[in-house]
């Protein structure tokens, strides 16, 4: 068995709190490796390295700083298979959809190469007489990134890079179950030229997060997983002076209204449901057919195109989608189905079933694309995020029992609605109380240059990530006013300062 390190000074560090677990590969179920759980005390080893970084990466000029994540840049383009490769074997989707993460990740190393631009301040000009004003954005020092699974590439660098370029140094916990990435992309970024101690990985458990909520040079942590732990990552950190940005789950409807192209709809609901399994914080997991006539003809379309669909491992490139991450999970989203069917929805697909007869392949954790029609809003499978291949339809009679149903629900990641009428595509995107929306976009995952997230249960915290949301999250504004002699009075004032 071979042990995934720590990443510390710019060098893999073994792990030596003696505590580990296994990392499985979902699409044969076996493990031949160990992730480190990284105790409190390597945790404060971390911190420490980052904090003697912190004055030097900070004073670094930011076109310097940019041009290190220029080279890294050019290094994940060059080896966007290798990373794909390590992100399919512990996470199991399949190889394109992998190189779509990291492709959507390089994307933010893009934006953050603007760092000189980003960073430019404000100047007024004789805001007095002979008075000047200026505003500069700071680095906040040592911030921190804990990361989910479904993402281990792509989520990652939504914050490193930003927070980078800004003059922070980085310490990332990835999630145990995919935890290889990260170790590539520290070795790339040192490869790239960054200087030791700037970005580290601790991986870990609650224990690391602990360490990293309660140390007290930690200065801001960035946060994407599931929405109880969000919640306990904003509570947590806020109550101990952080900067925090939690981004928790979701529940992402789809309306699809008389008028749209069906299908149009069917197929952007099939990769936006069942792409990557499901487990995609903006996965389309409720469809909402407005009428009783779009909702059979739209799952008419379905029915044959779930049937179809290819199940294997990621390294079958006709997959279409792959196994689940753990056997834990994969029976949590089965139970789901058993939950819906017992409270009276309709199973039109079931996945349940589903065996995997590719030689080698029978224990990984494979789950059919599932259809359940039927389901109501008092039901476990509409109001719990289930995140699996499971698509969930919520029949409505018109456009404003769409509206209520949609904000009747605690999520509000993403949300789409398919239809032509531009008075109703202008109306839902203004009115619909959910933070990313598509107009017959079933995916509506902002660029790398706009900042992501959600609205309600889906996050906790101010800022959404990257673009000039990241950029605010990672700085603190400093205003100074300058007066030169010429503009100098000689007389005390003892009265509030006015200037004009
Ligand atoms: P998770 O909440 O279980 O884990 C996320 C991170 O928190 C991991 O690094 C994990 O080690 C850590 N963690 C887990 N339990 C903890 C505890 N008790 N105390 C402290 N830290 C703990 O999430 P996951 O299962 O890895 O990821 C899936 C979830 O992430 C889904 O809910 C999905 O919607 C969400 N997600 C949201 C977004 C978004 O942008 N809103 C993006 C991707 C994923």
């Amino acid at each position: 068995m071979t042990e995934i390190a720590h990443f510390i000074n710019n060098a893999r560090v073994a792990g030596t709190s003696g505590r580990s677990q296994p990392v499985f590969n979902p699409a044969t179920g076996t493990s031949d490796t160990t992730v480190a759980l990284a105790s409190t005390a390597e945790v404060d080893t971390a911190v420490a390295s980052a904090l003697a970084a912190w004055p030097a990466w900070s004073a670094t000029p930011a076109l310097r700083r940019a041009r290190v994540l220029d080279r890294f840049k050019t290094i994940l383009w060059d080896r966007a298979d290798q990373l794909a490769e390590a992100i399919s074997a512990e996470h199991g989707k399949t190889h394109d959809d992998a190189v779509g993460e990291v492709t959507r990740g390089i994307e933010v190393v893009e934006f953050a190469t603007s760092a000189p631009s980003f960073l430019k301040g404000e100047f007024s000009e004789n805001v007095g007489t002979g008075v000047d004003s200026h505003m500069i954005r700071q680095s906040l020092g040592v911030v921190a990134g804990i990361t989910p699974f479904n993402f281990p590439a792509m989520v990652p660098l939504w914050m490193f890079p930003v927070a980078l370029a800004c003059g922070n140094c980085f310490i990332l916990k990835p999630s145990e179950r995919d935890p290889s990435a990260s170790l590539l992309m520290a070795e790339w970024l040192a490869e790239a030229g960054l200087p030791d101690g700037v970005f580290s990985v601790v991986q870990g458990d609650k224990e690391a997060v602990d360490a990293l909520l309660h140390h007290p040079k930690v200065k801001a942590i960035s946060f994407v997983g599931s929405t109880p732990i969000a919640q306990y990552i904003h509570q947590t950190g806020t109550a101990n002076g952080k900067r925090v940005q939690a981004l928790g789950g979701a529940k992402n409807h789809m309306v699809i209204m008389p008028d749209a192209d069906l299908d149009m709809a069917a197929g952007a609901l099939m990769g936006a449901a069942f792409g990557s399994a499901g487990e995609r914080c903006m996965a389309i997991s409720v469809a909402v057919p407005v009428t009783d006539a779009v909702a059979d003809a739209l799952i008419a379309k379905l029915v044959p195109q779930i049937e179809a669909l290819k199940i294997g491992p990621s390294t079958d490139k006709a997959s279409d989608m792959g196994p689940l991450v753990t056997k834990q999970h994969r029976d949590k989203v089965k139970n789901y189905i058993d939950a819906g069917e017992a409270e009276g929805a309709t199973i039109v697909v079931d996945g349940r079933d589903f065996k995997q007869d590719k030689q080698g392949y029978a224990d990984g954790y494979y789950l059919g694309g599932t259809l359940i029609d039927n389901v109501t809003p008092d039901m476990s499978i509409w109001k719990d995020e289930i995140f699996g291949p499971v698509l969930s339809v919520v029949r409505r009679q018109n456009y404003q029992e769409a509206i209520d149903l949609i904000h009747s629900h605690d999520y509000a990641n993403g949300v789409a609605v398919f239809t032509r009428d531009g008075d109703v595509a202008r109306a839902f995107s203004n009115e619909i109380e959910v933070g990313m929306v598509g107009i017959n976009v079933p995916i509506p995952v902002p660029m790398a240059f706009h900042s992501f997230g959600g609205w309600k249960a889906s996050i906790f915290g101010d800022h959404h990530m990257h673009g000039m949301e990241g950029v605010r999250f990672y700085t603190r504004i400093k205003t100074t006013t300058t007066r030169w002699p010429s503009g100098m009075r000689t007389a005390s004032e003892f009265v509030m300062p006015t200037l004009g």
